[in-house]
């Protein structure tokens, strides 16, 4: 895994130059395409347009060229610098570090394991992660016709299967912090066919590109728990949900059964690095993988900090014994 210089100061005097790859192309220019504006559903293009053709015509103007590249990403700069954040300290798996230098660790994970993801999450969770992804999904109510966003949606799992279920009238945004993440998954997704999906670089945390109002459904899956500030995540997400749209947060969870706990934390802390150095050429990932699933709000005080966020009838569903919960919120 690449090495984040802990001189903070340095990272912003050169511009985050020592930021993985996203940060690599300059600012506000999405690759591909040159908009500079907030992202819109096709939907809300199309509202604002006035004459005839306005579909097609809103269509061709958010792929000026096809397949799609990444479309605005101007909020994937880091919201934690000193100046905001000062020297305040949060969680990267067991470790401390300072706020404004968690965003670019995340970073170097994920571009250091993105394609070796896929295969890592199959013989890591011996396939079960399929079936966890599968009941969020059976959970999510989707329809044909709905806008959904899935954030953090790296190599794309949940935004494919979405893009079946709403159709050619319906519109699905895989969204990502990490340019390797999102590029392996609007690879794949295009090999698939998947025609009605757009891919944009975008924060959890700010969730910048989207308006307000905007979807039917949000998901989250594996992601939340590596968000340096959680709660402003689910600000973000209550802001760009449609009212009567839902959230679904699929994340590790804390384990209900004592014997199955102790196993699963043996099995985290030994069988995972050394899978991860075997395969994937990167231990240290892979406990920080371990690491950051336990540092991460168990069950009853994630669904506290949904509804601090404004999310209404919360619950949630303990899938593996709670190795993982999905959890489910609504704005009214
Ligand atoms: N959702 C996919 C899945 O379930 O297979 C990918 C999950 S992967 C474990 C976590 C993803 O979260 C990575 O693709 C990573 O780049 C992304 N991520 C991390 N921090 C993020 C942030 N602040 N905003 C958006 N995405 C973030």
């Amino acid at each position: 895994m690449a090495q984040v210089q802990s001189n903070i100061m340095q990272e912003q005097n050169t511009d985050n130059e020592q930021f993985t790859q996203a940060t690599d192309l300059p600012q506000g220019t999405p690759q591909g395409q040159q908009m500079t504006q907030p992202y819109s559903t096709p939907a809300q293009t199309s509202s604002t347009q006035n004459n005839s053709d306005q579909n097609s015509n809103a269509q061709a103007s958010q792929h000026s060229h096809y397949p799609p590249r990444f479309n605005p990403r101007d909020d994937i700069n880091n919201p934690h610098t000193l100046e905001t954040d000062g020297l305040e300290e949060t969680h990267f798996g067991y470790k401390k570090v300072k706020k404004a230098e968690k965003q670019a660790r995340v970073a170097d994970v994920f571009t250091s394991v993105a394609k070796k993801y896929d295969i890592m999450n199959d013989l890591m969770s011996f396939g079960i992660h399929r079936l966890w992804k599968r009941y969020a999904i059976s959970l999510s109510g989707v329809r044909a016709g709905q806008h959904v966003l899935d954030i953090a949606g790296g190599t794309g799992d949940l935004a494919k299967v979405f893009s079946r279920e709403v159709g050619r009238s319906g519109h699905v945004v895989l969204s990502d912090i990490n340019e390797a993440m999102l590029e392996v998954g609007r690879e794949r997704l295009l090999n698939a066919g998947c025609n009605n999906v757009d891919f944009v670089l975008a924060n959890a945390e700010t969730l910048a590109p989207f308006e307000d109002n905007s979807f039917d459904l949000l998901t989250i899956s594996f992601g939340l728990r590596n968000v340096t500030d959680k709660d402003a995540a689910l600000r973000s997400m209550y802001r760009v949900l449609k009212p009567g749209g839902r959230l679904l947060v699929l994340e590790f969870s804390k384990p209900i059964f004592e014997p199955l706990s102790k196993a699963y934390d043996i099995y985290s802390f030994t069988a995972l690095p050394v899978m991860g150095k075997l395969v994937a050429g990167d231990s240290e990932s892979y406990q920080y993988l371990a690491e950051s699933i336990r540092m991460h709000p168990n069950q009853q005080t994630l669904k506290q900090m949904m509804e601090n966020a404004g999310f209404e009838n919360c619950d949630y569903h303990n899938l593996t014994a709670g190795i993982v919960a999905v959890h489910r919120g609504f704005k009214k």
